[in-house]
């Protein structure tokens, strides 16, 4: 039986995603061979998001190309220390070119969040909103903006526009906006996506959302069924267009058996 102190809704997705490979990546502890060239990006758009916002909230005044900067050098230093893999229509310029471009367009955005703090940690204890029980783990994760209004600000990075189903079905949010009411005793105003979509225009895109109690309670549901499973060691491949960019395809039952 596998004991957990934590989980994260990234850890959750996972485990919804293919429960195989959340085993490889988190009870195996597995060390990945090479990051997807999206994962990589998205990860330098948000340390660039983060730096930015908190130097705005100390009053200093942050120019686009101070802001590239910051992103080519979290992109730069990712590729030093990890095998980047391109999908075939990316590569490393185009990237960099893409990421400046994005950075630059959020800036220039006439209504970009009001921020009153910028990735924020939190760790609470996982209990029911409707009866109290209590799951004996926490739920961690980090929001990446809270504005001043208690809007929960997400950051996304896709090449594709989200549709409202893709916003409403993501469990992330919902996860987020059950802490905030946990830590603060009181609901989030909404919920805010900010995608950066990197297709041949580069755009962003801003969606409002909500959350109800309802909702909540589901996810406690979910994430209780989720513990349990993993806790009895349920662990199966599950195929998908996820697939092309697993990191532990070669490792994979399911993929064995393909090429076999
Ligand atoms: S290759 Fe696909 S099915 Fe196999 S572990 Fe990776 S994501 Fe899961």
């Amino acid at each position: 039986m596998q004991q957990l102190d934590h989980l994260s809704s990234s850890q959750l997705r996972l485990y919804l995603q293919c429960p195989q490979k959340y085993q490889f990546q988190y009870i195996d502890l597995i060390p990945k061979t090479f990051r997807a060239s999206a994962l990589a990006f998205g990860s330098a758009i948000h340390s660039a998001l983060s730096w930015f916002h908190k130097a705005e909230l100390t009053g200093a005044k942050v120019s686009q190309e101070q802001l590239a900067k910051i992103f080519e050098t979290d992109w730069y230093s990712q590729k030093a220390d990890e095998d980047i893999h391109f999908k075939d229509s990316d590569d490393d310029m185009k990237l960099v070119v893409m990421g400046r471009e994005l950075l630059s367009l959020y800036q220039r955005q006439p209504q970009r969040p009001q921020v009153k703090g910028s990735e924020i940690p939190f760790v609470i204890p996982l209990v029911s909103p409707t009866d109290g029980r209590e799951l004996g783990i926490n739920l961690e994760g980090y929001f990446d903006v809270i504005e001043r209004d208690d809007t929960i600000v997400e950051f996304k990075t896709s090449a594709q526009v989200m549709t409202s189903f893709d916003i409403q079905s993501m469990m992330q949010l919902t996860a987020y906006g059950y802490a905030f009411k946990r830590l603060y005793g009181r609901p989030p105003k909404g919920f805010k996506v900010i995608n950066f979509i990197k297709n041949k225009k580069p755009r962003i895109e801003v969606t409002e959302t909500r959350r109800n109690d309802e909702d909540y309670e589901v996810f406690f549901h979910l994430v209780e069924q989720i513990l349990k499973a993993i806790t009895e060691g349920i662990f199966y491949p599950r195929a998908g267009f996820w697939c092309k960019e697993c990191e532990y395809a070669h490792l994979c039952p399911l993929w064995q058996r393909k090429s076999a």
